[in-house]
Parts: C-alpha cells; sequence; structure tokens
C-alpha cells in the first residue's frame, strides 16, 4: 500500500528547481510513479495488487491519475473525509 499526503512533501514542486519536475504537473507525475512501482510489485509479487491512498490531492488530481493508470494489479482507497 502506499499513502501519498502534503503532495510537496513527497514530490518535488512543479514550480520548483528541480529540473525533472519543473514545470510538469504532480498528476502528469504520480502516475507514472505508482505504475513503476506496479511493475516492482509484480516482480516481486506476481499477481499482488499494488494499493493507492491519496491524501491531500484535490478530486481533480485523483481522478487524472486514476483515469490514465492501468488498472490490472491496482487498487484505489478513498477516505470518507476527502473532499
Ligand atoms: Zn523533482
Amino acid at each position: 500500500m502506499i499513502y501519498t499526503y502534503a503532495q510537496l512533501a513527497w514530490l518535488c514542486s512543479e514550480f520548483g528547481e528541480c529540473p525533472r519536475c519543473a514545470g510538469i504537473p504532480l498528476h502528469e507525475r504520480v502516475g507514472p510513479f505508482l505504475e513503476e512501482l506496479i511493475v516492482a510489485v509484480q516482480e516481486g509479487r506476481p499477481g499482488a495488487r499494488l494499493w493507492w491512498e491519496p491524501w491531500e490531492l484535490s478530486e481533480g488530481q485523483v481522478f487524472t491519475v486514476v483515469d490514465r493508470i492501468n488498472a490490472d494489479h491496482f487498487g484505489l482507497i478513498l477516505r470518507n473525509t476527502i473532499a
């Protein structure tokens, strides 16, 4: 299970100076990051599912990521406290 929170605490800001992240919106970086983790999990535990619990991401960011990610071996955990 991957729990993400306080977006600027775990990924660079798109407005920062990081050459890999500058100008790239968060939702365009999270999906590929999660997909790489899914692949890594499959290598170690074939058939296992990676669960993602987004926290402090906007609804738009979460839905954009989920719409683009390959749903095989991926699960989404939502809390009722998310807006
Ligand atoms: Zn960065």
